[in-house]
């Protein structure tokens, strides 16, 4: 789960995103009519992505906008992903061959408004499904695409499949000091620091799979876990679910497979060391850098 590092002392301001109800309609009770989606294709206003099947968006020569189209070729209900609409405005993407000014949602996404991060996430997210689940988990017949783009449904077993989304827990964990746990994890750059993260296994809950993870990577006992916000994360396709935690310990013991390095920061050491370029801390858009950030300045729950 890496991300680009950004080396700086300056506390970002926080902006929770993703409390704010979606500005994509992503139109459930219509999208099955497929005679209504491909109305929208043809609408004048329609607004078509493309995308790489790396992930690579076309974007302008700074990489910071999203480059939308007018579709231009026959409507294929296999092809074109309808994501919604935005103020009645169709929004499609379509996975294509490109060249010429091209980025990934993970390298631009701080630099996009809200709604165009949306987008590119919603677009990411549905491609990278599809790109891995043309086939049926029952029965192993091709399927189609259907619902625009939304479902896929074996035509020799009727199973449906929706796009699938892997859960993993994100935490910040504070000492009795105050400090703040920050680790390096095995294949990151030399000097990013970031709070802990790991899946949710099956049948387990948000809250146990914090207590597992951070017991395995940490060795730390937590109490007082708190709920902060989530944050899809289609690297294939995951949602990071952000806690903080209190440890009753400070002995940390890392697991050597996933964590290189772990140490308590307090603030004056995280400025030190972001200013020295000891550290990097993760992207600006991401909620492992929202929670760091709100440690840092004192709005974590146990402030
Ligand atoms: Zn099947």
């Amino acid at each position: 789960m890496g991300n680009v590092s950004v080396v700086t002392s300056r506390p970002v301001a926080l902006t929770n995103t993703w409390a704010e109800a979606s500005r994509l309609d992503r139109a459930d009770l219509h999208r099955d009519r497929t005679e209504w989606v491909k109305a929208l294709w043809y609408a004048d206003e329609a607004q078509l992505l493309k995308i790489t099947e790396e992930g690579r968006f076309t974007t302008n020569e700074a990489g910071d906008r999203l480059k939308f189209v007018r579709p231009f070729v026959e409507y294929d209900d296999q092809r074109h992903i309808f994501l919604g609409l935005v103020d009645d405005v169709p929004y499609f993407v379509v996975e294509a061959v490109l060249d010429g000014a091209l980025h990934t949602l993970r390298e631009m996404g701080h630099l996009l408004d809200d709604l165009e991060l949306e987008v590119a996430t919603t677009a990411t997210a549905i491609t990278g499904w599809h790109r891995t689940s043309r086939y049926c988990a029952n029965c192993g017949a091709r399927t189609q695409m259907v619902r625009g783009g939304f479902l896929r449904s074996c035509g020799n077993c009727g199973t449906d499949t929706f796009p699938r989304t892997d859960s993993a827990v994100i935490v910040g964990i504070v000492d009795d000091r105050d400090r703040l746990l920050l680790a390096r994890g095995a294949g990151w750059t030399e000097n990013r620091v970031s709070v802990l993260a790991g899946f949710v296994e099956a049948g387990e809950s948000f809250e146990h799979a914090v207590h597992r993870e951070m017991g395995e990577e940490s060795d730390l006992e937590l109490e007082d876990l708190r709920y902060m916000g989530s944050q899809p994360w289609p690297y294939p396709r995951s949602i990071m679910v952000g806690f903080f935690a209190r440890a009753t310990t400070t002995d940390i013991s890392i697991d050597d497979d996933e964590i290189t390095y772990a140490d308590w920061f307090t603030r004056e050491r995280l400025d030190k060391e972001l200013a020295d370029g000891t550290i990097g801390l993760p992207n600006q858009a991401s909620i492992a850098r929202r929670l760091i950030e709100t440690w840092r300045v004192g709005e974590h729950p146990y402030a």
